[in-house]
């Protein structure tokens, strides 16, 4: 059995285990892919004090710091249940895919969430190549260029709002007959003067010379017309989803988005269960959030330990 538990080997996780490693205790990582979302991604400009890097060497780095201590990483990997203590200092037992189980007297959950896809041709085949699902990260990639934001909730509304600040022109394209985001974000949108909001839009087709985007076709939904919009970029911002599905009868708490309930100091509902990341309800989902959280939660960890004796 594990002292410490990590599941999930992105960003959050790794930063978790290293801590509690160096607190001198057992501690394991399984995860389904280490890396992590990092893998998906190209160039990363905003890890502070790191100017550039790319995702795969960003996650080697994670994989051979990780490998500096004695952690038990065991990848591929992939968590569906959760049985919790029944009382503080007891075992916690997760049970994994291939049947087998581990017990932990900590558990630090950090599943991460992936992106919900369009699923139109060009999607994929253009990812990084002008398709984006990160404003904060690939909006300064745009400067001057034409973008279109995919999607009328509030982070749809938002990363325009930020776009139109960097970009030359944002095209809003909302498949609803209405934007769901908040009025103060809407009416900040339409004061933007680089700006467009199209409604009752769906998407078909994300097109490309071979190498980047070039534009977007869409249906209006209302004339059945096909349209096209001339541009450079697209960003994706149709929800973010958590996984956390493998946790839905544990008894641990999530919000309605699956989001896992943390508090400041990244505990759950559930004494001995901590979660960092774009798993919980943390704001904003980026790596040295992640990061900064999964250190969080091993000094939760820590200080959980040493007040519950083992029973
Ligand atoms: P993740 O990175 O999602 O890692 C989750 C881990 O949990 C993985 O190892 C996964 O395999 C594992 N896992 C999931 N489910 C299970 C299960 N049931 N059992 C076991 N293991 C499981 N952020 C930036 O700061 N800068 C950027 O430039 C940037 N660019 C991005 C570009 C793209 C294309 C994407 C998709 C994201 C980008 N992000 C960027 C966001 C950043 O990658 C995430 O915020 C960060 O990776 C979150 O870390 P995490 O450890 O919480 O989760």
């Amino acid at each position: 059995p594990f002292e410490v538990l990590v599941i999930g080997g992105g960003p959050a996780g790794a930063s978790a285990a290293i801590y509690t490693a160096r607190k001198g205790f057992r501690t394991g990582v399984a995860a389904e892919r280490f890396g992590g979302q990092v893998l998906d991604t190209m160039g990363i400009e905003n890890f502070i004090s790191v100017p550039y890097t790319e995702g795969p060497k960003l996650a080697a780095a994670l994989e051979a710091h990780v490998h500096e201590y004695a952690i038990d990483v065991m990848n591929l990997q992939k968590a569906e249940k959760l049985i919790p203590a029944r009382q503080a200092g007891g075992y916690h037992e997760v049970v994994f895919a291939n049947g087998a189980s581990l017990k932990t007297r900590a558990l630090i959950i950090s599943t991460g969430a992936r992106w919900r896809n369009l699923g139109v041709p060009g999607e994929f085949e253009y990812r990084n190549r002008g398709v984006a699902y990160c404003p904060h990260c690939d909006g300064p990639l745009f400067k001057g260029k034409r973008v279109a934001v995919i999607g009328g909730g509030n982070s749809g509304v938002e990363a325009a709002i930020d776009l139109a600040n960097i970009v030359g022109h944002v095209t809003l394209i909302e498949f609803d007959s209405k934007l769901r985001a908040d009025q103060v974000l809407q009416d900040k949108l339409r004061s933007m003067p680089n700006v467009d909001v199209i409604v009752s839009a769906q998407t078909t087709e994300v097109t490309g010379d071979g190498e980047r985007v070039n534009g977007l076709n869409y249906k209006d939904r209302e004339s059945g017309a096909e349209q096209r919009v001339e541009l450079e970029g697209v960003f994706v911002q149709i929800g973010l989803v958590p996984n956390t599905e493998w946790l839905k009868d544990s008894g641990l708490e999530l919000t309605r988005f699956g989001e896992i309930v943390i508090d400041t100091h990244a505990a759950t509902n559930l004494p001995g269960v901590f979660a960092a990341g774009d798993a919980t309800t943390v704001p904003f989902k980026q790596i040295i959030i992640a990061m900064g959280e999964g250190s969080k939660a091993a000094l939760s960890a820590f200080d959980y330990l040493i007040r519950n004796e083992a029973v």
